[in-house]
This record gives structure tokens, sequence and C-alpha cells, in this order.
């Protein structure tokens, strides 16, 4: 189990001279298996946010501790066994690799690495689990937004991460289409018991997690748990 607590993070970014504090302040704690939702308009912070708690950056100040150990300053080796272990991620833009197969694409990030089960048996498990299981050997351009979704859904957690971090992964979508993948990943939550950072532009959607963090020019404003408005 992974616990992730963030001191004083903050995180500013260079260019042509101009500074930018993409994020500032973060204080938080999030428990293993938590559902939490960010919103916030945008350019406020909400990508920089996922991406350090992801590991595929690192903060410019404070820190991120997982289960009190601090992993930024650890070799890349190092970094990218501790992502594979931890941490699964979806985006808004799907980025299946095109020219593999749906099956294919779930099985990905397993290829270089050594694990204690049977890769195929769990890609086709995952692959059944978000539903596609009959679209195992189509390719990305046959198949429809919400399904090429779920396929990076079911790549994302091949490897049983602690942590589905998902950047918009509605955005994209009809509301309709919208809704079942918010529903999928809740159950994923349930079943697989990872935690998951949902970031959304989507009021109604955002107020179905069980806790949501508001955000505003890099800093919370608000960090509320239980509350559901619908
Ligand atoms: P959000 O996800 O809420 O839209 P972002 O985290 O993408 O917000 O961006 C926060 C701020 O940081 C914005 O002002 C954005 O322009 C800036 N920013 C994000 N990424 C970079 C980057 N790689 N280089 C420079 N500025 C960036
Ligand atoms: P999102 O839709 O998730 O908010 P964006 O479209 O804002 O993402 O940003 C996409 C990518 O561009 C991200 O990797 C982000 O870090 C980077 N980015 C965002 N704003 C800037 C910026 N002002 N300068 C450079 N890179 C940026």
């Amino acid at each position: 189990s992974t616990n992730i607590e963030c001191i004083d993070v903050g995180k500013s970014y260079l260019g042509d001279g101009i500074k930018t504090n993409a994020v500032k302040n973060i204080n938080l704690k999030f428990t293993k298996g938590e559902f939490i939702s960010i919103v916030g308009p945008s350019g406020s912070g909400k990508s920089t946010l996922l991406s350090l708690l992801g590991t595929l950056d690192f903060p410019t100040s404070g820190k991120i501790l997982y289960d009190g150990e601090e992993i930024v300053k650890k070799s890349k080796k190092t970094i990218s066994d501790f992502r594979f272990e931890h941490i699964g991620f979806i985006f808004q833009q799907f980025h299946l690799l095109p020219t593999l197969t749906a099956l294919e694409n779930v099985l990905s990030p397993l290829f270089a690495r050594k694990v204690s089960y049977n890769k195929i048996e769990r890609a086709k498990e995952v692959l059944a689990q978000v539903g596609l299981s009959d679209k195992a050997n189509s390719l990305p351009s046959q198949l429809s937004g919400g399904q090429q979704q779920r396929i990076a859904i079911a790549r994302a957690i091949v490897h049983k991460p602690d942590w589905l971090l998902a950047d918009e992964p509605t955005g994209n979508l009809d509301s309709e289409t919208g809704d079942t993948i918010f529903e999928l990943i809740q159950q994923l939550n349930q079943q697989e018991g990872c935690g998951v950072f949902f970031v959304t532009h989507d009021p109604k959607l955002a107020t179905k997690a069980n806790r949501t963090i508001t955000m505003k020019d890099g800093i919370v404003i608000s960090d509320k748990t239980g509350e559901r408005i619908c």
C-alpha cells in the first residue's frame, strides 16, 4: 500500500525568463484506496499536481512522500521501477500505440518487466474488466473514443498499480460515454482497491467522488470529503 503526503509542495516553470508558479504550498495527505477528484479552471495547476504525484515530474520546492519515503533524488531506473509498481496513468488523448492491437497495447507496460503472474492471462483479465474481450485483436483506429479510453484504462491497471491517475479522461468524450468511463473507474477503484485521482472540468462528475479538491491559481482552495451534491 502507498499513502501519499505532499509537504509544502511547489512547482515552478521557467521559460523566456518568466517564472510560472504552477502549484504552490500544497499540503495534502492521501490514503491508498481513496477516490479523489481534482477540479478547477484551466491553468489552475491540476495537471502539474497530477504529474508530480505520478513522478512524471518533481517539485521545485517541498517534498512528496510515498509511505514516508521521498523518491525524487534516486536514479531514473529507480523512478521508473517505482512508477511501474505504484502508478497508472490515463489522459484525455488516449495515447494508444496505433500499430498495436488492443491486447498488445494492454500488454505493453509488461513487455520488458519480470512479473510473478502470467502476462497474457492478466492482460485478458483486465480487457474483460473493461468489457472489451471481443476487441482484443482490433487496432485502436477500429475502436470508438470510449472504447479506446477503456483500452487505455486496461493498460493503466494491467501492472496492478496502487494509484490510477486520470487527467481529464472524459474530456474527449460525449457526456454519456464520459459517465460510463467514470463509472468504470469507480468500479475498478472498488474491485482492484487502487486509489484514483480524477482530474475533471465536469462538476457533476467531480461531486461523485468521495473527496473533491478544488484548485485555483496553483493553490488548493477547498478539500471536501464525503459531500455529495447530487
Ligand atoms: P491545469 O491542468 O489546471 O490546466 P496546468 O498544471 O496545466 O493547469 O498549468 C498550470 C500553470 O503552469 C499554467 O499557467 C500553465 O501555463 C503552466 N505550465 C504548465 N506546464 C508548463 C510547462 N511545461 N512549461 C511552462 N509552463 C507550464
Ligand atoms: P491539460 O489539458 O491536461 O490541462 P494542457 O493542454 O494544459 O494539458 O498541457 C499539455 C502539456 O503542455 C502538459 O504537458 C503541460 O505541462 C504542457 N504545458 C502547459 N502549459 C504550458 C506552457 N505555458 N508552456 C509550456 N508547456 C505547457
